[in-house]
């Protein structure tokens, strides 16, 4: 498969393939075997579940993924004799911690054969955590097009109070139905645009960390993700019609966007610097009684939005690698005074980030040294990179023209905190990103007080 070929093939018959030799040298596979997106498509339910042999699947949900589903699915089943058990959550919202992948185990039905997940983002990661657990094969039902989870191998979960990415079951097959989708809150057909809007700047961070740590880069994945990026943005004035074909292009996005991650076998097509905005502000969420928290998309999207602002800001500045600059900001930089820091404004969450900085030795000065030295060697390389990205101001547009928030003030951040966020968005994986890059060149400070700090 080479670049060109991806840009046209169509999702059924990529589905289809499986696998494939890619021209990047690596065997690629999709993660996934059938994708059903069409209206109506919850009627093909009995048959996905024929082809897997299951006789009996378990229905998990929560109770509006139920509404919006759930009955939908229990009729289907009924109306060929096919029998299941299930479990809807009783609480709501439900998020994705110990205590829900517990609840779902503890009423997990062991005379049953397969899951069956009705929902998106925390059902979907939980159900995806109930099938490795039980060794059982998964299908998701989507209820609404919101985040790009659906066909990973991993979940997104809240342990220990810290956002991490566990291993778990990838759905074997995903029904899409659009009399469904159509039909999600707005809120989380918006989620889901945001999810792909991070695409933008993460695509762009997988290139940068190629050049400045050698991370491996799949042009032919990245191509599939920007093409799947490209369609949700050309239809996205379609959406507040709930137009079915920008629904559509939602939905296959966000499932593009997950076998991007499945080929690249790590989540660097699909997320970058954009995401650990929504990381910290769902941790701090979990720690602070008073810290809100919204759609893993929706915060996405804003993150997004800061990140090209700051990208924006660093290519005004006309920096150039300036190591005296570069080196006196390291040696002031405490990595005890951090570390504090990232305590105070994350919560316990930032345990398991100083843990992995005490593995990894980001901050070392003799590993800073190294990666300046390759910075400024591809200075002209790394500015022209950045320089593809889109003016911040055409992404704020297009939020807004969907009804999309554009500030982090729709959960309680003001700007001090939103900085707060922005300098700690290094910290938070082993992951080369943008706040990495500046702190790299002494100047991580700086583009913060430009983006953050409004003139007085
Ligand atoms: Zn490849
Ligand atoms: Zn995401």
């Amino acid at each position: 498969m080479t670049v060109e070929e991806i840009k046209t093939i169509d999702l059924k018959d990529l589905i289809q393939l499986g696998e494939f030799d890619c021209a990047c040298g690596k065997r690629h596979s999709l993660g996934v075997a059938k994708v059903v997106i069409e209206k109506g498509a919850v009627k093909a339910l009995p048959a996905l579940l024929e082809e897997i042999g299951a006789k009996k699947p378990f229905l998990l949900s929560g109770h509006d993924t139920y509404a919006a589903a759930g009955e939908a699915v229990c009729k289907v089943l009924a109306d060929v004799g096919i029998p299941y058990a299930e479990y809807v959550f009783p609480i709501s919202p439900v998020r994705p911690t110990e205590y829900t992948v517990g609840s779902a185990l503890m009423h997990f039905d062991y005379s049953c054969d397969a899951i069956i997940g009705i929902g998106s983002g925390v059902i979907n990661d939980t159900g995806k955590m109930l099938a490795r657990a039980t060794g059982m094969k998964y299908i998701i039902v989507a209820t609404a097009p919101s985040m790009d989870g659906f066909v990973s191998g991993t979940s997104s979960m809240d342990r220990d109070g810290l956002k991490t990415s566990l291993y778990s079951t990838a759905a074997w097959g995903v029904i899409g139905d659009l009399d469904i989708l159509c039909n999600a809150p707005m809120h989380l057909l918006r989620a889901g645009v945001g999810d792909m809007l991070a695409k933008i700047t993460s695509l762009m961070e997988w290139k940068l960390a190629e050049i400045i740590i050698g991370e491996d880069y799949c042009e032919v994945t990245a191509a599939l993700v920007e093409r799947a990026l490209n369609q949700v943005m050309n239809q996205a004035e379609k959406l507040l019609e709930r137009d079915p074909d920008a629904v559509r292009a939602v939905m296959e996005g966000l499932l593009i966007a997950g076998i991007g991650m499945n080929f690249a076998g790590v989540s660097r097509p699909a997320s970058g610097m954009e995401h650990y905005f929504s990381h910290i502000w769902d941790m701090r969420s979990l720690a602070f009684e008073d810290a809100q928290f919204e759609q893993h998309g929706i915060q996405a999207g804003l993150g997004t939005l800061y990140t090209l602002m700051a990208y924006e800001n660093f290519l005004k500045g006309g920096y150039q690698p300036e190591w005296k600059r570069a080196e006196q900001y390291v040696r002031n930089f405490s990595l005890d005074d951090w570390n504090r820091k990232l305590l105070a404004f994350i919560g316990p969450g930032a345990e398991a980030m100083i843990e992995g900085e005490n593995r990894e030795h980001k901050y070392d000065v003799a590993k800073h040294k190294a990666r300046f030295a390759v910075i400024e060697k591809n200075w002209d390389e790394i500015v022209r990179i950045i320089g593809t990205l889109p003016p911040s101001a055409e992404i704020r547009a297009l939020m807004e023209s969907i009804g999309f928030p554009t500030s982090a003030s729709i959960i309680g951040y003001d700007d001090e905190q939103v900085k707060t966020t922005f300098t700690m968005t290094k910290d938070i994986r082993d992951k080369y990103v943008g706040t990495r890059l500046f702190w790299d060149l002494g100047i991580l400070d700086e583009v913060a007080d430009k983006t953050f700090t409004p003139e007085a």
